[in-house]
């Protein structure tokens, strides 16, 4: 059965979704995007994700065509239209397309919107038992990693590695500093159970997963430390977990092949896991 496509107003079967040869998304990646996790067709810390595209699309100039009450719209009929009870929805919009490939664009420009849903087990993930190995990779973005855009050719390339070595992902380190993971957010507990994860700046993306666990985390009365961290640091670490939108917590039981944790998923990665997802649920739209 073909998923029904949010394309620029209309809801079409996903073989008639075509965008034309000339978008900007596909030519230099000019676009930005989002990925909201549904739970029992419930969209998850929504409101997070439309603000940050909202930013995301302003940093750039990019229009949106639609407002944020609208999207949800958009989000809720494609939830029905598909019959989503659990995965997620993609969300990309791209500066448009002008019928030729220039560098430069004008102002009238049109963007291109388009969502789609994917049907993924998130709760029952058997990752979240066994945990993820990831593996340290240097860190080759641009400088503004805050702002979300579809620029990951250098995600894919690290991933792409991490998967060769046997490991689900890669922890990005730039001047010998772990920045985040290669599409998530990282985190170590210490010996002395301290939560440690990068600050926010243009370095990192503003995670949605990550504002939601800080303040859970808070809540716990955990120490939390907003710092950088090594990766030697990390190899010493009691736990290692990554979140992310569609991952929620994952816990992280090796990295560069060195156990973390004696190699166990950590009791603080999967508490704050089962907190998320209850408030999530709690508060799903
Ligand atoms: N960091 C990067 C580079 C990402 O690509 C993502 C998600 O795609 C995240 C962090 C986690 O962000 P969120 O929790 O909003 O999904």
């Amino acid at each position: 059965m073909q998923r029904i496509v949010y394309l620029n107003g209309e809801y079409i079967e996903e073989s008639a979704a075509k965008v034309s040869a000339f978008d900007r998304g596909f030519l230099f990646a000019d676009a930005v995007y989002e990925v909201t996790a549904v739970l029992d067709g419930k969209l998850i810390d929504n409101p997070g994700h439309l603000a940050r595209l909202e930013r995301s699309s302003k940093e750039l100039g990019i229009k949106l065509p639609v407002t944020g009450e609208e999207l949800t719209q958009i989000q809720r009929t494609l939830i029905e239209k598909n019959g989503l009870v659990e995965g997620g929805i993609y969300l990309q919009l791209t500066r448009g397309a002008e019928g030729d490939r220039d560098f430069s664009y004008s102002e009238d420009i049109e963007p291109t919107l388009v969502l789609f849903t994917q049907s993924r087990n998130l709760i029952e993930s058997p990752k979240t038992k066994t945990g993820i190995k990831v593996i340290s990779f240097a860190d080759i973005r641009w400088r503004r990693r805050d702002i979300k855009t579809t620029s990951l050719l250098p995600a894919c390339m690290a991933k792409h590695a991490a998967h060769e070595a046997g490991a689900e992902d890669v922890w990005l380190i730039e001047d010998g500093y772990v920045t985040e993971g290669g599409s998530s957010n990282a985190y170590i507990v210490t010996n002395e159970g301290t939560l440690v994860t990068r600050p926010l700046s243009n370095d990192i993306l503003h995670g949605i997963t990550r504002a939601s666990l800080m303040k859970l985390a808070a809540e716990l009365d955990l120490t939390i430390e907003e710092r950088f961290f090594t990766i030697d640091e990390a190899y010493a670490a009691k736990e290692a977990f990554i979140s992310s939108a569609t991952t929620f917590v994952w816990p992280v039981v090796a990295i560069d092949d060195k156990p973390i944790g004696g190699g166990k998923p950590g009791e603080i990665a999967l508490k704050l896991r089962d907190i998320y997802i209850k408030t999530a649920l709690e508060l799903a739209e």
